[in-house]
């Protein structure tokens, strides 16, 4: 509990100096203004990709934006370009300076390969308050050795002549346990542990808005704590895959993927007990059937409501 309690001060200590103003543009200024008066929670998906290199999915992330304020779950490849793409559909809290704040699910390198982008491009777009990153075992690790792999970067801009800041390429990395983990005037997140395969440490994400309950299973196999969290949540993001295309994958990857992740057969049981408002299929694995044969999969047996998540997709 202490690392968080101190992490939160800093935060508070910091936000005073960490909104100065940098333009992306007049067009998107615009309509960023247009928006910024509905203040209510907004799901954003910024990436609904896997390992596969689909070009029309970014690598896995998702944006909850309260009252303009972003908050990040895991940071696939393609993050912050996907983050000013939302901005420049009207989502004011993701302006690009303002990514500040992010939870990871796991250290695998589809949610991860991202992570370095985030510490330093909206660093290097004049954001000045460190990144907060909160995630497992590990993210301390690789914080710090993607920093030292970028150290030449990070000295030409701050000593190189280039109008740089000496704070907003910093990270505070917390590695969290089950709990809450977060708490500020938009949102109380809570971290539970999902089983993945042999990652030893893996998390689901429960937040908490003053208008809305969003979980986000992070990969896993069928897990109870996503059941648990979730108990007629809002919006639940679940990751699955094809049972149909399961069927045609070699035997190797069969054993694979069922000790690492979710078929739709499975998560319409899962949806079933949990019975959000809204399920939104996620980081899905199709292998060879559309989106449209997925849906059907899950809607065969869950009866809820449930939409095939898409690249910049908002909810509600
Ligand atoms: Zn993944
Ligand atoms: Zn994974």
């Amino acid at each position: 509990m202490r690392p968080f309690l101190l992490g939160f001060l800093l935060i508070a200590l910091l936000i005073p100096v960490a909104d100065n103003a940098s333009s992306n543009g007049e067009g998107a200024k615009q309509t960023a203004k247009q928006t910024a008066v509905e203040k209510k929670t907004q799901v954003v998906l910024l990436g609904t990709g896997t390992p596969n290199a689909d070009p029309e999915r970014s690598g896995p992330a998702v944006a909850v934006v309260v009252n303009d304020t972003p908050y990040l779950i895991d940071c696939g490849p393609g993050v912050v370009r996907r983050a000013a793409a939302a901005f420049q559909k009207g989502v004011a809290g993701l302006k690009v300076d303002k990514l500040k704040i992010a939870f990871v699910t796991h250290l695998h390198s589809d949610h991860t390969t991202g992570y370095a982008d985030l510490i330093l491009t909206p660093w290097t777009l004049e954001r000045q308050a460190p990144l907060q990153v909160y995630g497992p075992k590990g993210i301390k690790a690789m914080t710090a050795n993607l920093l030292k792999a970028y150290r030449e970067d990070i000295h030409i801009r701050l000593q190189g002549g280039e109008p740089s800041n000496h704070t907003g390429y910093k990270v505070l990395a917390h590695e969290i346990k089950p709990g809450v983990i977060y708490q500020d005037e938009n949102v109380t997140v809570k971290a539970f542990a999902v089983q993945h395969g042999k990652w030893r440490e893996a998390y689901g994400y429960r937040f908490e808005t003053p208008d809305k309950i969003i979980v986000i299973s992070g990969d896993c196999v069928p897990s109870a704590s996503v059941i648990e969290n979730c108990r007629g949540c809002d919006v639940l993001i679940h990751e699955v895959y094809s049972t149909v295309g399961f069927a045609k994958r070699p035997p190797e990857w069969q054993n694979y993927h069922s000790k690492y992740h979710t078929s739709s057969r499975q998560l319409a049981e899962i949806a079933t007990q949990a019975q959000p408002k809204l399920l939104v299929l996620y980081h899905q694995l199709f292998w060879g059937t559309s989106e449209a044969d997925l849906l059907k999969e899950v809607a065969q047996y869950y009866q809820g409501r449930v939409v095939s998540g898409r690249d910049l997709d908002i909810y509600p």
